[in-house]
Formats: structure tokens, C-alpha cells, sequence
């Protein structure tokens, strides 16, 4: 028998997800609530040295999103389809995600070409 389909309310639990909240913690902020995920905005802390000083406007981790600044609709599309992947490859989305980079680099990679696609359809 199939469960029934997440909704919007409902929170989902991953396994990354507690790397999420202690970035979105140490960047000093509190999290939302948006979409079935944990959302941080903030330019301090842990999040101003490894996304602002950095040039990336946001990072996921299961289904925290931990953004600089306050996500267009466009980026948070973007960071939804990674909360998708990380559902779909479960423990195996950051090993995968770090040799992906690792070998192909930011803008050729599967998951981000992927993200940035679906995030291009949904508008
Ligand atoms: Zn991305």
C-alpha cells in the first residue's frame, strides 16, 4: 500500500538535515517554515564564509535551505529540486554531489543542470 503524497504541511525528516540546521544555526538565524522545508536567511556567520565570501547565494541540506538573502521564487525553485535529489539518492546524494563537483565543477554539474532546468520549466 502506498503512503499518501507530502503535503505542503507536512515536515519530512532526512538524514542531512541536521547539518542544515547547525549551518543555519551557526550563521545566526532562526528558521521558516516554507514548502515542507526549514528555511534560514542570513549574510553572518558560518553562512557569510562558506556561501557569501564564496560567491553562492544559498545551500541544502536535506530539507534545510540556508540562503544569504531572501530567495527569489527562482532560487527557491533551485534549491527545492536539490531537496527533491536528496530525497531521491538519500545517503548517497553528498558523496555523489562531492565527486560530481569534484570532477565537473559547479556550472557542468548533473545535479545543479538539473536543478537550474526544472527551475527555468516551473516559471
Ligand atoms: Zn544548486
Amino acid at each position: 500500500m502506498r503512503s499518501s503524497p507530502p503535503s505542503a504541511s507536512r515536515i519530512v525528516a532526512h538524514h542531512a538535515d541536521p547539518i542544515g540546521h547547525l549551518i543555519g544555526w551557526l550563521s545566526l538565524a532562526r528558521p521558516r517554515f516554507r514548502d515542507g522545508c526549514f528555511l534560514y536567511v542570513s549574510d553572518r556567520g558560518l553562512a557569510r564564509l562558506i556561501l557569501s565570501r564564496r560567491g553562492y547565494a544559498a545551500i541544502t541540506f536535506g530539507h534545510v535551505v540556508v540562503f544569504t538573502r531572501e530567495p527569489t521564487d527562482a532560487l527557491w525553485r533551485h534549491e527545492l529540486v536539490h531537496v527533491r535529489q536528496y530525497e531521491r539518492y538519500g545517503l548517497a546524494f553528498l558523496p555523489l554531489y562531492l565527486l560530481e563537483y569534484a570532477t565537473n565543477g559547479y556550472a557542468a554539474h548533473p545535479f545543479e543542470r538539473e536543478a537550474a532546468e526544472l527551475a527555468r520549466l516551473q516559471t
